[in-house]
């Protein structure tokens, strides 16, 4: 059966193969078994209940909340071949009728009906006509009252799948939390053998976060990097959107607002124009998305600071479905905080006390040094231990060089303790700097040894060294009131035992950062282009979104392979049978065209992992790139004003170039060094004794005299002959 689902794949989405537990949930769908699918948003969690629908002989009713995602769904299964319709009020009367006509005559395979439509009497009794054999349940944390869409209707969902003993039942949602997993499983009576987990990790999103320094300035450069593609920009608030709207069409962006605050007109119309294309950018707040699956959004913008983790990923969630490199961007002002903070604080106490959990969770995500993906995956329960993903900022970052902060931390730190554990980072950063404040004087601050003893750095250095020993559990703040409170950890810290290492100064703002996510593949741009245009033009003519005719991916495919057959556009990623029937000629007549005046020959598909590891390695690492300039001759100052990094950086990248069995040029190391020819003898005989890889070992052996950073201009020294 499993194969026959692998042909569907191919013939009629146009798929080589199932992603991740795909196979399996549908092996487990055929075999009538009840199924829980947990997968992120633009997983695939579609094609798990409607490929069985292709295979099975019967009906499968869809159960889905919004009228909108009918639609597209609806829609998009059409153009690929499929027979589906929905029913709802947005029909009239005589397409109703056809639709249940089609129905009964057991000449449609899905079903699409939003939970009300699905209980009504006479809906339940048309339906028990027909042979019905699964029942899909989209959306399915809309049964909990845990979860953040509680809809009242899902919970009579059970009456239904008790009617129709012989279907499938498959619920899907991409809300993770136990919780409300366990209430999807008890409300449908589902056993827990059959639950499907997939990975939250979205690989192809480029996870970076700044701090917001002149935001306008900072949204502009960034959404400039994306002529004529499609971005959300999200904002705090509704003035917030019509302001940030304003600024940018005048400067001339094709840009739309949506928020709570339009009328339903407006927001639809708005919503329309971004999903065919007609608009790039949507400016709006958390309003805007659910409902959209728009698969070609390449980038989200956080203006603000979003409420916390969980929506956070939900929005960014809406960039790159159509798995190509989308970007992910985050503006962190701690002005933001303030903002929740106030709004956390009109809240009752125990929602105040979930409220800062979660704030807490993403300052926590927000000022990591580590991948961005460790703390995000880790909220949603899931353990991430690639060392590197190479898609978020901190990854791609030249390490940050930690300082030692050990003196400053223990001024805070005494101070927290001084003022009795009782207070937040304000007031404590208050008495550090000696502030005249009336809160200081009332509580008798002024008379602490710590009072005044901090005037050296700013208030927002002391902060940013306050979130930085929270981090390191140093101290740790109580949830509800904010206020400070030591750790066992920081004897250690005040006895002088461990050093702290840490930053004073915040990451550059945007714009200085080199990280940049890397490049979808390539193809050629005035095809895609031009393709690009008739793909809007069909989809005009039909009035349907131009992703319902050919993914993003589908035309980059062929602005690179160049197919100039029907049969070699069937190799494409997502084009199936009908819709190579359908649009086929059309496109190959485009290419050919295009290939024929500029001279180029079609490339079959199957290079593909071929090309993309050339292209690969054509992006040579950074080591390379370093290892060659210093070869060709550049010195290691001039290495280091040329790509704004210091000189251990430097050294770090030669030793790795060299590691990877290339040699380098030995005439400038011994030059860097500064040590006495004595000790310079010692080091390089402790390194014929214990080797050069182990640093540590080496440092140990010389009782620390020699720092690290002599020790790797030796080891080059060592290494090369120098
Ligand atoms: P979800 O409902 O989980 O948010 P969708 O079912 O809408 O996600 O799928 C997201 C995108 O991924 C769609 O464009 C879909 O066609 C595509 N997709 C799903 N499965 C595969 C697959 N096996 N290979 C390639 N693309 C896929
Ligand atoms: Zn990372």
């Amino acid at each position: 059966m499993i194969d026959q689902a692998k042909n569907f794949l191919k013939d009629v989405f146009g798929y080589d193969e199932f992603r991740p537990l795909q196979a399996d949930i549908i092996e487990n769908v055929l075999r009538k078994k009840d199924t829980l699918v947990l997968m992120p948003t633009g997983g695939g969690k579609s094609l798990c209940y409607q490929i069985p629908a292709l295979i099975f002989q019967g009906l499968t009713v869809v159960v889905s909340p919004l009228i909108s995602l009918m639609k597209d769904q609806v829609e998009q299964l059409r153009e690929s071949g499929v027979a589906a319709v929905f029913l709802n009020s947005s029909l009239t009367a005589s397409e109703y009728g056809r639709n249940v006509d089609r129905i009964k005559q057991n000449s449609v395979k899905l079903l699409y009906l939003a939970p009300e439509s699905l209980l009504k009497s006479d809906m339940l009794e048309m339906l028990s006509s027909v042979r019905i054999d699964c029942l899909a349940i989209d959306e399915a944390h809309c049964i909990s009252a845990w979860g953040h869409d509680f809809r009242p209707e899902y919970t009579q969902l059970i009456q239904v799948r008790s009617r129709f003993q012989d279907a499938a039942c498959i619920a899907l949602t991409a809300t993770a939390t136990p919780r409300v997993r366990e209430d999807i499983k008890n409300n449908l009576g589902f056993d827990t053998s059959n639950e499907f987990i997939s990975s939250f990790n979205r690989e192809n999103l480029f996870v970076q976060i700044v701090p917001k320094a002149n935001p306008l300035e900072q949204a502009i450069g960034f959404i400039k990097k994306f002529p004529e593609e499609s971005g959300i920009i999200y904002c705090f608030s509704r003035r917030q959107v019509n302001d940030l709207y304003a600024i940018l069409k005048q400067e001339g962006f094709s840009v739309k607002p949506y928020h709570a605050g339009l009328s339903e007109k407006e927001r639809n119309q708005n919503q329309e124009l971004f999903v065919r294309d007609d608009v790039g950018i949507i400016v709006a707040t958390i309003a805007f998305g659910m409902g959209i699956d728009k698969p070609n959004v390449r980038f989200v913008l956080h203006y603000d600071l979003p409420q916390n983790i969980e929506s956070y990923y939900q929005e960014i969630g809406r960039a790159g479905r159509d798995g190509l490199k989308s970007h992910c961007l985050l503006l962190f002002g701690y002005g933001d905080i303030q903002k929740i903070k106030y709004f956390i604080n009109q809240k009752n106490d125990h929602e105040k006390r979930v409220a800062n959990i979660h704030l807490n969770a993403l300052l926590q995500f927000a000022e990591t040094h580590d991948c961005r993906r460790i703390p995000l995956l880790n909220y949603f329960g899931e353990a991430y231990s690639t060392p590197k993903c190479s898609m978020c900022d901190n990854c791609l970052a030249e390490k940050k060089e930690l300082v030692d902060i050990t003196v400053p931390a223990q001024k805070f730190l005494s101070c927290v303790k001084r003022t009795g554990e009782r207070f937040g980072a304000a007031h404590v950063i208050d008495v550090l700097k000696g502030s005249q404040v009336q809160k200081v004087f009332k509580f008798g601050h002024q008379d602490l040894s710590t009072y005044g003893i901090g005037t050296e750095y700013s208030k927002k250095q002391w902060l940013h060294l306050s979130r930085q020993l929270l981090h390191k559990g140093l101290m740790i703040q109580d949830t509800e009131f904010g206020s400070l409170k030591l750790t066992e950890k920081v004897w250690d810290v005040f006895k002088g035992k461990e050093t702290v290492l840490g930053s004073l100064e915040e990451q550059q703002p945007a714009g200085n950062a080199p990280e940049q996510p890397e490049k979808n593949p390539a193809c050629d741009r005035n095809l895609f282009e031009i393709l690009r245009k008739k793909r809007k033009e069909l989809a005009d003519q039909a009035s349907i979104p131009p992703y319902v005719i050919f993914s993003d991916k589908s035309l980059i495919e062929m602005a690179a392979f160049f197919p100039q057959t029907r049969e070699s556009l069937l190799d494409i990623h997502g084009v199936g049978e009908l819709k190579s029937e359908k649009y086929g000629a059309v496109f190959v007549k485009i290419i050919k065209e295009y290939c024929h005046t500029h001279n180029i020959e079609s490339r079959p598909r199957r290079t593909r992992t071929q090309i993309a590891g050339n292209d690969r390695s054509l992006r040579k690492k950074r080591h390379v790139v370093i290892g060659e300039a210093y070869n060709s001759g550049q010195s290691v100052s001039r290495i280091m004003t040329g790509f704004n990094i210091k000189q251990i950086t430097v050294l770090d990248h030669l030793y790795k170039y060299l590691q990877e069995g290339n040699s380098l040029k030995p005439d400038e190391f011994l030059t860097l060094s500064t040590i006495p020819p004595d000790q310079k003898t010692a080091v390089l005989e402790t390194f014929d004794r214990l080797g050069s890889e182990l640093l540590r070992v080496v440092f140990d052996a010389l009782n620390g005299d020699v720092d690290y950073e002599e020790l790797k201009i030796l080891r080059l020294c060592y290494l090369t002959g120098d």
